[in-house]
């Protein structure tokens, strides 16, 4: 295939933006480009954005700004805007900066090449249709060029959209309505996954554990392909080769008693949840259209931790929601304090356009905003400090990501719980120092407040064949 040159991709907002760069950039070695170190090196540039909060969507537009030179440096030069304020702002983007080639919306990554090919014949164009149809997940397979950027781990896609519509959030405009991909294809998937040496898959979507919801409730899972989202933890949870099965995000109107058995019960399944929790105050969750309140969440708490005693449970949060008083933010303290979070993702609050909390008026202040934001942060801090400190002397499995920031030879990995582990470096250096993407025993020997220090223990690198799984032979990636 003629060379089409190389592109570089910049993505922003969540894990699923980071997974759709994925898809992009496997498009494109499909259709003859290869990878460029940054974008100064790149022929293509493709900004894939986030609009969840409006200082994501700031940048774009001072990105964008600042790319006409970038464009106008060489010629031949390409860039195009995809992720969700493509979605939302569509053709505006083309008006507005009359550099950008194309923009494309969620639901259309696989017009990408076609959309270069109009470039190139002078057409700049735009496609934010949504597609309703599972078409959307037809992208080719991973080509050989495609190098992850995490080894040993990937994302799976289980469902995309959101039929929600809590009044703070954008997403249900810019992701579309919930879709659930037949069980089948997300099996292969994984079963492709672990043949390249993948251990650890996160299952995607934007209430994930909301999967199938609408064809069991309507009767029709068989002709679907779907099922409950549990039953799908037990089906890929007997691949051979997957070691750890995350997920993410789930909702808490959705957690049933099958998703709390498949934590009790199935190896594969990771002893952490990410459970948004938003607000503490009844009150508040109510105006946020959140459909639980304060007691449901906890008893949800109380049923993981019987299910699995040591697991650790993380969060999001918003302050400063339309009309928090502050004994609706004590709420969220106190609430942050009983479910002993390990972590916590906090933001102010900001309004979004077409969204029904957009029309409050009841607005916080964003001096108390802040105050609060930094009190919050501040619980959290206690709390996972305490958290790690209670788990120095463990003994734990580590998936290795790469060098850890703290230099010195130090590598990071994430364990079961997933919490940051740096790993010292060895005295004297060993032979074969663990890669990216191997498992590793190692003993927790320190706390930090953001990370967990550790030492490999005297056990070797755990190889497939002798892994607490043990369920196939080791690969090398
Ligand atoms: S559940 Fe609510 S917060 Fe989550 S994506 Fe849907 S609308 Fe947004």
């Amino acid at each position: 295939m003629t060379s089409q040159g190389t592109f570089y991709i910049r993505t922003y907002g969540c894990q699923m933006n980071v997974h759709d760069s994925d898809k992009l950039a496997n498009l494109l070695h499909h259709t003859g480009f290869s990878r460029a170190e940054d974008d100064a090196e790149a022929d293509l540039l493709v900004i894939n954005t986030c609009s969840i909060r409006d200082k994501a969507e700031n940048q774009l537009y001072s990105d964008l700004g600042k790319l006409r030179e970038w464009k106008e440096e060489r010629p031949g030069r390409f860039l195009g805007v995809g992720g969700c304020v493509a979605q939302q702002v569509g053709d505006g983007i083309l008006s507005r900066f009359s550099h950008v080639d194309f923009v494309f919306g969620t639901h259309n990554l696989r017009w990408v090449p076609a959309m270069l090919d109009s470039a190139r014949q002078g057409q700049r164009r735009g496609d934010t249709k949504e597609i309703r149809s599972l078409d959307r997940f037809d992208l080719p397979q991973k080509h050989t060029l495609f190098e992850s950027v995490t080894p040993g781990r990937a994302f799976l896609t289980v469902m995309e959209g959101c039929d929600m519509f809590c009044s703070f959030c954008i997403v249900p405009r810019t992701r579309g309505r919930e879709i659930s991909r037949p069980a089948e294809a997300i099996l292969a998937e994984a079963r492709e996954l672990a043949q390249r040496g993948v251990r650890e898959v996160t299952l995607l979507g934007q209430t994930v554990n909301a999967y199938g919801r609408h064809d069991l409730g309507r009767g029709r899972s068989q002709q679907a392909g779907t099922m409950a989202f549990g039953e799908l933890l037990r089906h890929l949870d007997e691949i051979p080769g997957i070691d750890r099965i995350r997920y993410t995000s789930p909702h808490p109107l959705f957690f049933d008693e099958a998703l709390i058995e498949a934590h009790a019960g199935l190896e594969s399944v990771c002893p952490h949840v990410h459970l948004p929790l938003q607000s503490g105050s009844d009150l508040i969750l109510k105006k946020m259209r959140r459909r639980y309140g304060r007691d449901r969440y906890l008893e949800i708490v109380d049923e993981l931790r019987e299910a699995v005693p040591s697991i650790a449970i993380t969060t999001d949060v918003i302050v400063g929601f339309p009309g928090e008083s502050e004994a609706d933010f004590e709420d969220t303290l106190d609430l942050m304090k009983q479910a002993e979070f390990v972590d916590s993702f906090s933001f102010k609050y900001s309004p979004r356009p077409e969204t029904a909390a957009a029309d409050l008026t009841d607005q916080v202040d964003p001096k108390t905003s802040q105050d609060r934001l930094e009190r919050l942060q501040n619980v959290q801090r206690g709390l996972t400090l305490a958290h790690h400190r209670s788990r120095v002397g463990e003994k734990v499995e580590v998936l290795i990501e790469g060098p850890s920031r703290r230099g010195g030879g130090q590598l990071r990995g994430r364990d079961r719980h997933h919490r940051l582990v740096n790993l010292l470096a060895e005295d004297p250096p060993s032979p074969s120092p663990p890669r990216s993407g191997d498992l590793v025993e190692v003993d927790l020997v320190e706390a930090t407040p953001h990370s967990l220090i550790a030492k490999r223990s005297s056990a070797q690198q755990l190889s497939r064949a002798e892994n607490p799984r043990g369920k196939a032979e080791p690969l090398r990636i």
